[in-house]
């Protein structure tokens, strides 16, 4: 019989244990022994292994976080610590690695393929839906929700006290995450990588369309949604430069990793089973070192080596959508 393991690597993203579920659940379907390393790449190294069986998955896909744990691993970057973690797959009997992570876990699991013979299946999860070959990543959706709903509650006190508030985002190096909590939380303005050029024209910009309100409406608030790593300085710098050019208070929230934790939202339970599910039914085949995506609605496979060649951006219809929600507020 084959034995299928799972890990999880890099950040947490809700859906990550609707994934490792779905994979079991299929793999004592077909017959398959599965076991799971914990901490990520840590857990192929120590080694630190548990057995996973159905009775376990019982109540586990709304849950936020992994039951794997996840983390960050050095020693795998090195050819030592991918040898010695061929070594304990081999020892293990272990035929099909599946990799549950982020495009840096996909390096990791693409290197680890010039020293094991084993089979090695990528899965996407992250909040920050920045793997390309895929549409989407575990996780995102529920990333974008938390991030709603939190800046939802930032308007309401924004509203209240006539305040300036701009609202930090995850995202990593792509804005994926930002522009679409800011599109469906009606932000007033919003700052992602691919369409951030220059500090001062973009400062302009926000003065411009806060004096043009004032002078509409009197007293207004405004919510900026900015994407991490993008503003020179940060957030608190941002909201400095903001009230020198309107002369209004402006705070700093930074969402931080509530974005990353949670019960996962309906979209990213069902990807997660899909691209398990799929994962598994590749066991045995003739098909390795490739990641199971979703591309318009189908579950592909693709050369992992893919999903980092290329830095994964918004689209092209991100600035008009942009313009759009930036534009709205000042037409009423
Ligand atoms: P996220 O983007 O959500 O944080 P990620 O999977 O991209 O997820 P990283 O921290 O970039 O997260 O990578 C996770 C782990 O993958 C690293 O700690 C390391 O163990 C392994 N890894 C990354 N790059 C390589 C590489 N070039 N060779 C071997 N292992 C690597």
């Amino acid at each position: 019989t084959k034995h299928v393991a799972v890990l999880t690597s890099g950040g947490d993203a809700p859906g990550m244990n609707a994934c490792i579920r779905a994979i079991v659940l299929s793999c004592e379907r077909a017959g398959y022994r599965v076991s799971g390393f914990l901490r990520g790449y840590n857990g192929l190294l120590e080694p630190d292994r548990i057995t996973l069986t159905a009775e376990r998955m019982h109540n586990l896909i709304q849950q936020g976080g992994t039951i794997l744990h996840s983390a960050r691993c050095e020693r795998f970057c090195e050819e030592d610590g991918l040898k010695l973690a061929a070594r304990h797959l081999n020892e293990a009997e272990v035929d099909t690695l599946i990799v549950i992570g982020g495009d840096g876990s996909f390096h990791g699991a693409h290197a680890l393929k010039a020293h094991w013979q084993g089979q090695i299946i990528g899965l996407p999860g992250t909040i920050d839906n920045d793997v390309d070959g895929t549409d989407a990543t575990i996780g995102y959706y529920t990333a974008i929700e938390t991030a709603v709903n939190s800046i939802d509650k930032v308007r309401d006190t924004a509203d209240a006290f006539d305040r300036v508030f701009v609202v930090e985002v995850m995202g990593r190096h792509a804005g994926f995450l930002g522009l679409s909590a800011a599109l469906a939380s009606a932000s007033d303005f919003v700052i992602v990588p691919e369409l951030f050029s220059e500090a001062q024209a973009t400062l302009a910009q926000i003065r411009q369309q806060i004096m043009q309100r004032q002078q509409r409406r009197g007293p207004v608030s405004y919510v900026i949604v900015l994407s991490e790593h993008v503003w020179p300085g940060g957030v608190t710098r941002l909201c400095e430069e903001v009230s020198d050019i309107t002369g209004l208070e402006a705070r700093p929230v930074t969402l931080g990793h509530v974005q990353r934790g949670g019960s996962p939202v309906s979209q990213d339970r069902i990807l997660a089973v899909k691209l398990g599910t799929h994962a598994v039914s590749l066991v045995g085949k003739d098909v390795t070192d490739i990641m199971v995506g979703i591309s318009s609605g189908a579950v592909v496979n693709v050369p992992l080596q893919t999903t980092w060649q290329k830095q994964k951006t918004l689209g092209e219809d991100a600035r008009a959508t942009a313009l759009c929600l930036m534009n709205q507020r000042y037409q009423d």
